[in-house]
């Protein structure tokens, strides 16, 4: 791979060798005047992640490559200094999202190579077969019905896919290597070099926050919300797709308090892997449409699936996410008279 495929794939082992191998120190990237389009870039990335996606750039020429490249190390340091679990998510999907975009370019033997990186061996012919434990490895987070491994064809422990379903087996996989190599470690005097460019990403994430505030559901006391379902819903409300058994948590729950099956249904749309008519039929299922509606589970179950987060003080004397809504309730009234 040359420099120009490092540059749609920094994340790649080979990537990090390159830039290992170029010729300058590290500290000058982030203080010499021939990297500020590189440290640009950087910032650029990190916003586009908050914002709408990473856009592909242009580069031409192996000089503009090179900074492209460069600006993907420079976005890793500037979201490790912010160390924000929402942003390093989001800019983690970004990244991979923006890389499924170049993957379904490629020829099938290149897609096989960038696989390899990734510790998986794919055989190619007019579709891709790889082993059925890399599937589950990466398919695990698709919440839709259809990367279930009943769904698909096994044979002899492989499983069968189009080439592009492979590249969103990719994506998965791209985007939980850069999810789990973040924080770096940053010195303390780094970050404090780079508040300019910090101070921008901070303001275009506070205002990204505030906008999936659960403020908007006003009607139902937003404010007595416990922790784990502020959590729940702020990654719903941030396009993160949320695992099955937070999903149904988090959805029972709300009609349990009151909110109606249409807004919990906007609430997953932008979700990354969306179906209307499913989320709907699951919506439905739950608030009763096959005869028996669903109570939100218990703090125990809540635990026992790792939903449980940010337990506070009013945690320990309630046993019931419900329970924590009501009695918030009844102390915001007793404060207010
Ligand atoms: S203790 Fe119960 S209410 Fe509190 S965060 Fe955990 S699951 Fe939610």
């Amino acid at each position: 791979m040359d420099v120009f495929r490092f540059a749609c794939f920094p994340f790649l082992n080979g990537a990090v060798k390159y830039v290992e191998a170029v010729d300058f120190k590290l500290d000058e990237l982030f203080s010499e005047r021939a990297f500020e389009q590189v440290r640009q870039r950087g910032k650029e990335r990190v916003l586009s992640a908050i914002g709408e996606g990473i856009a592909k750039n242009e580069y031409p020429d192996t000089v503009s490559a090179e900074k492209e490249l460069l600006s993907y190390p420079v976005a890793r340091i500037l979201v490790s200094c912010i160390n924000d679990n929402y942003l390093i998510k989001r800019y983690a999907l970004a990244e991979a999202k923006s890389a499924y975009e170049k993957l379904k370019e490629l020829s099938g033997d290149e897609l096989k190579e960038l696989a390899e990186d990734f510790s998986i061996e794919a055989r190619l012919d007019e579709r891709v077969v790889i082993h059925f434990t890399d599937y589950i490895r990466y398919a695990n987070a698709i919440h839709e019905h259809r990367w279930k491994l009943v769904n698909r064809n096994m044979e002899h422990g492989n499983v069968t896919l189009t080439k592009e379903d492979f590249s969103r087996i990719m994506e998965e996989a791209i985007r939980k290597r850069i999810e789990s190599n973040l924080p770096v470690n940053v010195p303390t005097e780094l970050c404090e070099k780079l508040q300019s460019y910090l101070e921008d990403i901070h303001a275009a994430l506070k205002t990204r926050k505030s906008e999936f505030s659960i403020e908007e559901f006003r009607e139902i006391m937003p404010d007595c919300f416990p922790p784990c379902m502020v959590h729940a819903l702020s990654n719903a409300r941030a396009g993160m797709n949320l695992p099955h058994s937070m999903r149904f948590a988090l959805t029972s729950f709300l009609l349990n308090i009151g909110m109606d099956a249409e807004g919990i249904i906007d609430l997953f749309k932008v979700s990354p892997d969306f179906d209307e008519e499913r989320t709907r039929y699951q919506v439905m299922h739950i608030h009763g449409s096959t005869g028996t509606a669903y109570t939100s589970p218990s703090c125990a179950t809540m635990i026992t699936y790792g939903n449980c987060f940010g337990k506070e003080a009013l945690c320990e004397r309630i046993s019931h996410p419900l329970t924590y809504y009501r009695r918030k309730a009844w102390m915001l009234k007793k404060e207010k008279k």
